[in-house]
């Protein structure tokens, strides 16, 4: 029987997990616009992360092992664990340690240092949420708590994952699980009590909570291209695809000057270029697509030489505190490899979905910015840094805004009946265990839509 030829688009965790599983039943070209893979994933030469650092070990749904720590294993990848896993809290102009037992910051009845208007989270004889209803997780946790625990503990969590503020994501996209306890439970505390339940059972005996690949996660991504490219995956890189059209056999696709000839293609390229190259072929996908906004932000590391930190492994910084930074890694005490000569590595993120100011200002300055603002939480001066980079992600973290899951529901529904596929991180998951899942689940649907 002939094989398919298929054409994946992107060559970021995604579309390297696609092309992987696609490879087991048709002839794959992966394109890359850039000429390397990876995409948000990019370790330095220094072993010091520019983007991502670190995945889920299970997947929060099953308890079983997510998408990364199932590739990273598949791979025959060692995976390391972080040496220090609390981080703290710098609010009030003090630094605390993270108050434990809170789901992403919401906690289940009151909470030391924290004023909790637990009153407010009435039991009206009917489930929080009807069936289908999405919210923005501030929102609900505003009506119900109060605005306490949103500005100085839900926002910094959410803020360091997405980016964003939790006025504006959406509790379905974000919080899955505690959404769908919302649509039977009465009230927020009950249904955050049941989750962390569930939660402390899935993760009995289940081993550390993250893990990264030795050595630095584009040893994940250079693993997938090797076994890719032995599966007999053809990569190009440093072509951008600008279009998609329909053929009477299948689709072609346009890189640089030429249409290339497939019987399937699968986006997995962020939302903006995907809704461009929808346009006219589905009119109805691009538009659904066309409405996710992210947020850009920039990393500044800084090399020092030996000094002492707080014992955490970084610290969260609520936007309510006035500072530029939203959060700051100790690299050095979490990933001991990266201080091994006794250099002290610290890496500290800036802008938020909607405040992207800080962004403008030189490399120099932001570095400034940093070294001052660290100091200024760990109450003591930081040296003169040996080393320091600056990495700046533009339209970095999609923002699931309420409403995320229809839209995506609407841009797949509109595309049954054309050969294409979408997924990555601009719809089932930012993190990259569900990138992972994504890419693989989007090659069996395109698979299935050949046969
Ligand atoms: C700073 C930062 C820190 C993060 N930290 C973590 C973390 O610690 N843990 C975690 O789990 N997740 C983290 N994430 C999120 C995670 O890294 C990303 O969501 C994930 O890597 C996205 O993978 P992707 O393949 O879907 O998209 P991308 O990585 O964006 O890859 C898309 C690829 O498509 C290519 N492309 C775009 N347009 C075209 C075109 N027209 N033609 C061809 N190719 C094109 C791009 O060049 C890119 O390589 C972080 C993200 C950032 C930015």
């Amino acid at each position: 029987m002939t094989r398919p030829r298929v054409v994946v688009l992107g060559g970021g965790i995604t579309g390297l997990s696609a092309a992987l599983r696609l490879a087991e039943s048709a002839d794959v070209t992966l394109i890359e616009a850039t000429d390397r893979l990876g995409g948000k994933i990019r370790t330095g030469a220094d072993g010091i992360e520019d983007g991502a650092e670190q995945f889920l070990m299970r997947d929060p749904a099953t308890g079983g092992p997510s998408g990364a720590a199932r590739l990273a294993t598949t791979l025959g990848l060692p995976i390391v664990h972080p040496a220090i896993g609390a981080a703290g809290l710098y609010t009030g102009g003090e630094l605390r340690p993270m108050p434990g037992g809170t789901l992403m910051g919401i906690p289940s009845s009151t909470l030391d240092g924290f004023r909790v208007e637990a009153a407010r989270d009435l039991d009206l004889g009917t489930p929080v949420l009807p069936p289908g209803a999405d919210v923005a997780v501030g929102r609900l946790v505003r009506e119900r708590l109060g605005d306490d625990v949103v500005d100085r503990l839900v926002d910094p969590l959410l803020g360091g994952v997405y980016a964003g503020r939790a006025d504006l994501l959406s509790l379905a996209t974000t919080m899955p699980a505690l959404h769908g306890l919302l649509t039977t439970e009465h009230t927020l505390g009950a249904a955050v009590a049941q989750a962390q339940q569930r939660s402390r059972a899935h993760s009995a005996g289940a081993g550390p909570v993250f893990g990264a690949v030795a050595g630095g996660l584009s040893g994940l991504v250079d693993a997938a291209e090797a076994a890719a490219v032995r599966a007999g995956v053809q990569i190009r890189r440093g072509v951008r695809v600008t279009a998609l059209r329909r053929t009477g056999e299948g689709m072609e696709i346009l890189h640089g000057e030429e249409w290339l000839a497939a019987a399937g293609v699968l986006l997995a390229v962020p939302a903006i270029p995907a809704a461009r190259m929808l346009t006219f072929l589905a009119p109805e996908a691009s538009t659904a697509i066309a409405e996710l906004e992210y947020a850009s932000l920039g990393l500044v590391a800084l090399v020092l030489p030996a000094c002492e930190l707080p014992e955490a492994s970084g610290f969260l910084v609520p936007a309510t505190e006035g500072l530029s930074i939203k959060a700051a890694t100790f690299l050095s005490a979490k990933w001991p490899s990266l201080g091994a000569d006794g250099e002290v590595v610290i890496r500290a993120s800036l802008g938020r979905h909607g405040d992207s100011t800080v962004l403008q200002r030189a490399d120099d300055d932001l570095v400034d910015i940093v070294r001052s603002e660290v100091s200024v939480v760990i109450d003591r001066p930081l040296p003169q840094p040996l080393r320091t980079r600056v990495t700046r992600w533009g339209g970095a973290l999609p923002q699931y805004a309420p409403g995320h899951l229809d839209r995506v529901a609407a841009a797949r529904a509109a595309l049954a009946g054309l050969p294409i596929t979408l997924a990555g991180a601009a719809y089932d998951g930012i993190g990259i265990p569900a990138c992972v899942a994504s890419g693989e689940a989007a090659a069996d649907l395109l698979t299935e839509s050949m046969i």
